[in-house]
């Protein structure tokens, strides 16, 4: 059976107080029965790196630059994340498309940086509320990841896909395993048709997922982990969710 995988995204969160203890209780936590990362800000990544050094727990950035390198400033590319160790970097997430303006054309070329220096990306893609109350769900998520499909050809059995409704995310209101389930079968659908790889590829739900609703989310055939956002910020939260997962 396909394991599945818990990935925390602690956003622009975390300080060097604060980031110890919440590690080391992680590496504590194990095993969980499921693969675990945890994607912190740039300047966090050795700290991460460093607890999670000789365990099965990896990490992970929550952005590339699509450029291999060159003039541009405050941007980090893949192949510097690459360098020392970096397993994963999340691209499209909501935040960076809407308040970066961040393109589907854009994310797919950053998921195709990444995969080039061996960093799968967890590209997301999701909907807004207007769009799911407009019946454009379906359209909305084709589109993002059809951007990237195309754009990663015969690689694209390689990425980690995240559903992410827009309206679930940091507000406490979870898609319900149907709703979610209902659109990861749509997903692997449409990756069927691009690449053999589609059934042991990973599509992970995020948006609200909580210690009490995880298990009944990873329940669904489709949802193959989670992708964690507030509650990857306490450690009994994140390791509760962990553990529903293995
Ligand atoms: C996220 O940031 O990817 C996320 C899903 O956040 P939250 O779990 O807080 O909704």
């Amino acid at each position: 059976m396909k394991s599945k995988l818990v990935v925390g995204n602690w956003k622009m969160h975390g300080s060097r107080a604060s980031n110890e203890p919440l590690l080391a209780a992680i590496v504590q936590g194990r095993p969980y029965g499921c693969d675990v990362a945890v994607c912190a800000p740039f300047p966090y990544l050795t700290e991460v790196a460093l607890a999670f050094a000789g365990s099965d727990l990896r990490w992970g950035a929550q952005d590339c630059s699509m450029h291999e390198q060159g003039a541009y400033t405050g941007e980090v590319s893949a192949g510097m994340l690459a360098e020392f160790g970096c397993r994963y970097v999340i691209v499209g997430h909501s935040e960076r498309r809407q308040f970066h303006q961040e393109s589907d054309q854009l994310v797919a070329d950053k998921a195709k940086a990444a995969l080039a220096k061996g960093v799968t990306p967890i590209v997301c893609v999701g909907e807004s509320l207007a769009q799911r109350e407009a019946g454009e769900t379906d359209v909305v998520v084709k589109r993002q990841l059809s951007a990237v499909i195309h754009t990663l050809a015969h690689c694209a059995g390689e990425m980690v896909v995240a559903y992410e409704p827009v309206w679930a995310i940091g507000t406490g209101r979870t898609a319900s395993p149907e709703q979610a389930q209902a659109v990861h079968a749509l997903l692997r659908t449409q990756l069927r048709a691009a690449t053999a790889h589609a059934d042991r590829m990973k599509i992970l739900y995020g948006g609200s997922v909580k210690a009490d609703n995880a298990r009944s989310l990873f329940a669904q055939p489709d949802v193959d982990g989670g992708l964690v956002g507030g509650a990857s910020l306490k450690a009994d939260d994140f390791i509760a969710i962990c553990r529903a997962a293995g």
